[in-house]
């Protein structure tokens, strides 16, 4: 699968650089040219990752960082600050707000992947060829088994869809309809409702009696996996 990048920079030249040398590399890339657009584009389309300029328009980078980590958001999408700043107060600053890595400007192309790749790694969940894993859940894609602690756990079709959406990207939160276009289809209509009659009955397939729920409700946003929820 290709992963989704979400660039915000301000700087036509800079944009052209960073979309050419992911676009290279298979990544899906698309462009917020200031901080306002940036923080409305990561709710509209989740990315996998943002690249996210310091000196911006409206909202700078750090303040965009901020509210995306802020305890109301939670969004923990990967981020790596660019900064054209070489002190080392200023990385701190950038690491401390949420970022996950910065890469100082300019940088070279192979520098930029070896970056996205690395902060990808370190957000991928375990995953080998057709094996989920987290938080004691584990999905066999190849044979569509799903055990909960080594316990086997029986899945309708839709369960099992929605459990794989959210066990590919564990801890992000999707909102219904996010969940209703990867797990139904975009072409079919389904009341939003539909997700929590669905997601309900995944709870009581997968949390036996003594077992945490791992699967978080967040208030006007949607549902995620996530082990810290327990
Ligand atoms: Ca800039």
């Amino acid at each position: 699968m290709s992963f989704h990048i979400l660039v915000v920079e301000d700087e036509p030249p800079l944009i052209e650089v960073l979309r050419y040398n992911l676009e290279s590399e298979g990544f899906r890339v698309s462009v917020a040219t200031d901080g306002e657009d940036g923080l409305l584009m990561v709710s509209e389309e989740t990315p996998d990752l943002i690249i996210l300029d310091w000196m911006l328009p409206k909202l700078s980078g750090i303040e965009v960082c901020r509210r995306l980590r802020s305890p109301t958001i939670n969004n923990r999408i990967p981020i790596i600050m660019l900064t054209a700043r070489g002190e080392e107060g200023d990385r701190v600053r950038g690491l401390e707000s949420g970022a996950d890595d910065y890469i100082v400007k300019p940088f070279s192309p192979a520098e930029l992947i070896a970056r996205v790749r690395a902060v990808l790694r370190r957000a991928e969940p375990s995953l080998s060829e057709d094996k989920l894993a987290y938080g004691g859940i584990e999905m066999d894609l190849a044979s569509h088994k799903v055990y909960r602690n080594g316990r086997s756990v029986h899945l309708g079709p839709t369960e099992y869809r929605l459990l794989q959406v959210l066990m590919e990207r564990p801890t992000r939160v999707f909102s219904r309809e996010q969940l209703l276009d990867k797990a139904w289809g975009r072409d079919i209509y389904v009341e939003e409702r539909t997700v929590d009659v669905h997601i309900r009955r995944l709870r009581r397939a997968l949390n036996g009696s003594d077992e945490a729920d791992l699967i978080r409700t967040v208030r006007r946003g949607g549902y995620a996996i996530d082990a810290d929820a327990a």
